[in-house]
């Protein structure tokens, strides 16, 4: 019988993961994209009969990923497989409660961003021996595809059934192969998976490595309300104070501004062009109408030679030509990453399938009183990176958020203000902020965020502050 795990594996995985950080530190430097980040993929399959456990091979031959069998520890006999005698098989599958045990031990499991699970359908279910798998390990944040065998019956609920059993994973739905099935239709079937791994978060860098390939800072300066002297103040203080991210929008009017100050700071040498991360974004109506155009305008008005990221404000009837147009602007260099805005699970899965560049980022409202629970997980296990927007409740709403007991008391505890507590909070959630400021005080403590970190319990108890509410209605 093969072996739980394979240390080799972990040990080449390992090495792939600092290869990959040595990428991204060069691709800083230079302003160059390194190659999209690749999913570090796990075959986990249950195979009592072998059927299952080709399929797998070839799958993980395809998707050049870790193979690894998930083995009982009392092996299945063939009378233990003779289906309505009440073997074995018979009455595990009668017993929701079953968890027949496994062999060996997997501790690099959380190293594989997607785990692609198969199975052989016994009565309709998932063998409860893929419960026990399930139940013994930490899913959180992972993607996990299931496919499974049967001479006759379909998938039924055998895939969704799982959900419960590792309920922080992100399922990808299941797919049925008969048990002859070929290597080239598995080879399709694995091709047309998205399995671009999640965007990790580097916060002694201060950045993430985009799947464009691009380094993005994680915390930046919002500018949605900054104009004249105003806006030119806040971004060259924010620039002087190491913030290396500006985002703003063609709706906020104040492109021409960024873009003046960000000159004026490169001529004044405090930043190089290539050290300053942009984000624009285009509207819906007449701008997403004609994309072309109103794209080449974000880009006159900020003068900026390219743009580090377009994001579409706003779905809108033609957001997917709008999308489609700066693709080209990608190809063309003036553009280097895109994303979107204002989008959510039921948009992205009708959005993405139209569209040739997975975006790299998706900016919307969270913060403690509205934390997205359920969609930051989603769009994280795409490899698209998070952004928050209103990360302090937004103007009008911050007092009452940034004197919320809960956050008080942590920020007491570490010594820093209650900003810099929520800020902190959805950097260890993975999610990169853009605080708006005009003060240069706050625009320095919103940048002072990495000689902290909250425990558990801090984020715990903030993750409790969600009430699901929305201070925007976009
Ligand atoms: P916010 O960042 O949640 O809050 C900004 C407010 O917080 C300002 O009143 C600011 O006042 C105050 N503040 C900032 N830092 C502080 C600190 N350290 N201590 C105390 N108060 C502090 O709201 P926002 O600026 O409206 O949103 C952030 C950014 O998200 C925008 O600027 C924009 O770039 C983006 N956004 C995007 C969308 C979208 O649809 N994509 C929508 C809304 C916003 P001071 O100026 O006095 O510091």
């Amino acid at each position: 019988m093969k072996p739980f795990f394979c240390i080799l594996s972990a040990f080449f995985l390992l090495l792939g993961l600092s290869v990959c950080s040595a990428q991204a530190a060069e691709s800083g430097d230079a302003g160059q994209p390194s190659s999209a980040p690749k999913a570090k993929i796990l075959v986990a399959y249950f195979s009592a009969t072998g059927t299952t456990r080709t399929l797998a091979e070839y799958a993980a031959d395809f998707l050049d990923a870790e193979l690894c069998e998930i083995v009982p520890e009392t092996p299945y006999t063939p009378a233990d497989l003779e289906y309505y005698t009440g073997c074995r098989a018979d009455q595990e599958q009668a017993d929701p409660a079953a968890r027949p045990a496994i062999l060996g031990d997997m501790d690099h499991l959380a190293q594989y961003d997607v785990i692609l699970l198969g199975y052989p359908i016994w009565h309709g279910q998932a063998p409860r021996m893929i419960s026990t798998f399930l139940e013994r390990y930490d899913f959180s944040g992972k993607r996990i595809v299931p496919f499974c065998t049967s001479h006759s019956s379909g998938i039924g609920s055998s895939d969704t059934d799982l959900h419960a059993l590792a309920p922080d994973a992100v399922w990808h739905s299941g797919t049925r192969f008969a048990g002859d099935t070929s290597r080239e239709e598995i080879e399709a079937w694995a091709a047309n998976l998205e399995l671009t791994p999640s965007a990790v978060f580097d916060l002694e860098r201060r950045t993430v490595l985009l799947n464009s390939g691009y380094e993005m800072p994680v915390n930046g300066l919002g500018t949605y309300s900054l104009h004249g002297d105003v806006c030119i103040d806040a971004v060259k203080s924010a620039l002087a104070s190491g913030v290396r991210l500006i985002d703003t929008a063609s709706a906020y009017g104040n492109e021409e501004e960024i873009g003046q100050a960000i000159r004026e700071a490169i001529s004044e040498g405090t930043v190089r062009r290539e050290d300053v991360f942009v984000t624009t974004k285009i509207y819906p109506g007449d701008e997403m109408e004609a994309p072309e155009q109103s794209i080449q305008s974000c880009l006159d008005r900020l003068g900026l030679e390219y743009v580090d990221l377009l994001l579409l404000h706003h779905p809108d009837r033609n957001d997917v030509r709008a999308y489609l147009a700066a693709e080209q602007f990608v190809r063309d260099g003036k553009i280097r990453s895109l994303g979107l805005s204002n989008w959510y699970v039921e948009e992205l899965e009708t959005f993405l399938p139209q569209v040739t560049v997975t975006p790299a980022l998706v900016q919307n409202e969270i913060h403690p009183y509205y934390q997205e629970n359920d969609e930051i997980p989603y769009i994280q296990s795409l490899g698209i990176v998070v952004q928050g927007w209103y990360p302090l409740g937004g103007r009008g709403h911050t007092e009452e958020l940034l004197n919320d007991p809960v956050i008080l008391e942590i920020a007491a505890a570490h010594d820093v203000s209650s900003a810099q507590v929520i800020l902190r909070w959805n950097l260890q959630k993975s999610v990169a902020v853009i605080p708006g400021s005009s003060n240069p005080e706050h625009i320095r403590e919103n940048t002072e965020l990495y000689h902290f970190s909250l425990t558990e319990e801090e984020m715990s108890r903030i993750n409790a502050l969600d009430r699901g509410e929305k201070h925007d209605w976009y």
